[in-house]
Order: C-alpha cells, then structure tokens, then sequence
C-alpha cells in the first residue's frame, strides 16, 4: 500500500473523494487534446498539466479542459526510488515540480501559512507529515544543503526532522518566500538559496510515493482543510464545507490578499489553491478602474520598496517596458498596494497583467535570438 492511503487522517484534516468530473484549469496554453479522447490519470496535458483522473475529455475550452470519471487503462508508475541529484530533479520536474536548478548551501521550507485564514500548511506538517517528510529528504537529495531551516510563524508548534526551526515575526506578507529568506539569511535576495513551501513537499512527497504527478492539494474552506483531487469544482468544495453563496457575493480561489475571483462555480482548483472563501456581497467595496489619486497610500506599504502607483499607472495604459524600468520584477505579488489603495484601483492585477505581457515578450525575444 502507498504511504499516502495508509494514512489515517484524525484530526481536522477531511479527504474529499474523488470527483465525478474535473474542470483542470489552464493558463495560456491550448494543449492538443480533443474531446471524446481517453486520459489515463498521470498522463501530461500539455504545458506543465497532467491528468488527475482516469476518464474521457468531455470539453476542451481555453482556459480548462473537462474530465469525466471512467475506468482506462494506466500506465506503470515511475520507481523513483533510485534517482538522486540532478537525475532525481529532471524526473520530478517532468511531473510538473518546477525545482529552480543548482544545489543550494540553505534550503528554506516556508511552513508560514500563505495568506491570512489558511491553515494548510499546519495540517499538513501534523496530518500528513509522513508525507511532507517524505518531501523533505527528496529535496535535500535534490539540492544538498549544508542547512535546512523550517520557516514557521512565532508561537507555532509544528517541526520536521533534520530541520532547524525559525519562527517568523506574526503578520502578513511576512510569510512571503521572499521576506523569510531575508528573516533567515539577514540578506535580501541570498545567493544559494532555495525557498519551498510546504505544500510544495507535499507534492515532491506524493510524487516519491506513488510514481505519478501529484494529482491532490490541501485547500481551507470553512472551518476545514480537504485534502482534494486537482480539479474538483468550487461548488463541491463549498458545499461540503457548508458554504452558501449568495447572488452578488464573491468566490475567491486562494486568499484574501493574493487570491482570484472564480468566474464559475464549476471552475476546477489548481495545485497551488490553498484556498477557498465567499465575500459577501457589500463586505468590500468594489474594485474598479477609477484614476489614482496621488494619495500615495500604497507606497509605504509595499515590501518591496517599489511603487505600485507608477507601476499600475503604466500597466494600465500598456507601457509594459516602462513598468521594467519602475522595477515591476522585484514586486512579490503581495497584495498589500491593492488593498490599501483609497481608490480601489486593481493595482495586482494591473502588475500581473503587465508581468505576463513581459514574460511573452522575453520568449518572443529568446526564441528570435534562436532562430537569428
Ligand atoms: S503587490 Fe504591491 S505591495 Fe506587494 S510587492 Fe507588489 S507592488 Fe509591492
Ligand atoms: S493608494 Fe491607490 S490612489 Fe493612492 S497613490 Fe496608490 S494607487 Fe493611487
């Protein structure tokens, strides 16, 4: 029996079973699949996505692909369990793990909860820590580091073995990669460091464990953390974790600060959902594209001392390279500008949009230069 199905879950921690259709979300990238094909569970999509059920495509739209539950043949897992190093590394990442390269002399495991009201990663380290430890010395095998340190917040009572423990100052965005790597090494961004939270030891746990892409995540909706196949839709979740959503109100996929609206309540959860919540309708007001007004407010606020007023302004009228000169790369995608901002301009979203435009034009870039 796998490590993860012998485990039994006795505290907070529900395991929802596995859902009849997944919706798995896509982002920029139409894979080659057509409907009415058959996918085994494990099998890649196409752009870093992989199957998380066994069944047949049912729609393939531009932003998802649909899967309905159906008994196909699968293929023989992976036996992980002779790579190491660098081999070990391009196997996991041809499972969708996206390890940065090089070893690394610190190994940071962020075990700081994401976003406020997300309590993922601590039932992870007590519910699945089997599992998360599992992760652990599969990263170390990959970077070999002289220290491994676990990030947790002050207070916390959750460890790992062959893991030193920092506690971090209580509050949000401390928690983000890259203010802990700063709380740890007293550097801004440190040479020969490597940042990985804990649900991304999971992943790296389940992938060691069972051959295949990791096809579960950790989600908190509620009062409850599930532990769900990728792609199960939002109204599931939130209907097991007995959450109404009312006309007007709200589904945000991941947290308050960094999170993004469903547009449907059939949308799938990615593997990097962490969490679920409904916003009332009216318990904020809305978000729109007025003009700045100066007030300068979501400038002392940004961790990364850039500013965000400039920057969005720019991403606004699509100056994107304007946006570089402000320094939009440094920004962690915190949320704190959008959210003091007076005039709820949607200051986080103007930044990503503008970091996706640059990031297309660097591979137009890189892919000219190729072919020159
Ligand atoms: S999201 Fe806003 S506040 Fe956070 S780092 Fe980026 S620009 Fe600064
Ligand atoms: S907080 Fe909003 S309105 Fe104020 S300067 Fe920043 S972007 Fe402009």
């Amino acid at each position: 029996m796998k490590l993860f199905e012998s485990i039994v879950r006795q505290g907070p921690l529900t395991t929802l079973p596995e859902p009849e259709t997944v919706r798995i979300p896509l982002s920029c990238h139409r894979p080659d699949i057509k409907c009415g094909q058959k996918m085994a569970r494990g099998i890649h999509i196409g752009g870093g996505y992989y199957a998380p059920i066994s069944g047949t495509v049912t729609e393939v739209h531009p932003t998802y692909i649909c899967i309905k539950a159906e008994a196909v043949d699968e293929p023989s897992p992976r036996d992980m369990g002779a790579l190491s190093g660098n081999e070990l590394r391009t196997a996991l990442n041809d499972m969708g793990a996206g390890l940065p390269e090089g070893p690394a002399q610190t190994l940071i495991i962020n075990g700081v909860e994401p976003e406020p009201g997300v309590t993922a990663f601590a039932h992870m380290l007590d519910e699945l820590s089997r599992i998360v430890q599992l992760g652990l010395s599969t990263a170390q095998s990959v970077f070999s580091p002289n220290r491994t340190v676990l990030a947790v917040e002050a207070g916390a009572s959750q460890s790992l073995d062959g893991c030193e423990k920092a506690a971090i100052e209580n509050g949000y965005p401390n928690g983000i990669d890259p203010l802990v790597a700063k709380a740890i090494t007293g550097m801004e961004n440190p040479d020969n460091v490597a940042v990985l939270s804990v649900g991304r030891l999971f992943e790296l746990g389940m992938i060691m464990d069972t051959g295949l892409p990791c096809d579960k995540t950790v989600v908190t909706c509620g009062e409850t953390d599930f532990v769900t196949t990728v792609g199960t839709p939002v109204d599931l979740i939130l209907t097991t974790a007995h959450q109404t959503v009312r006309h007007g109100d709200t589904v945000v996929l991941g947290g308050l600060m960094r999170g993004e609206a469903a547009h449907s309540l059939q949308q799938g959860i990615s593997k990097d959902t962490y969490g679920l919540f409904v916003v009332p309708k009216g318990q904020y007001p809305p978000v729109e594209d007025s003009p700045c007004i100066g007030c300068g407010e979501c400038i002392p606020v940004c961790p990364a001392r850039i500013d965000p007023a400039t920057i969005s302004g720019y991403a606004e009228f699509r100056m994107y390279d304007k946006c570089r000169e402000h320094d939009i790369d440094a920004c962690m995608e915190c949320g704190m500008c959008g959210f003091f901002c007076i005039a709820r301009r949607p200051l986080l979203q103007y930044i990503r949009l503008a970091k996706q435009h640059l990031a297309q034009a660097d591979t137009c870039k890189l892919n000219d230069q190729g072919e020159g």
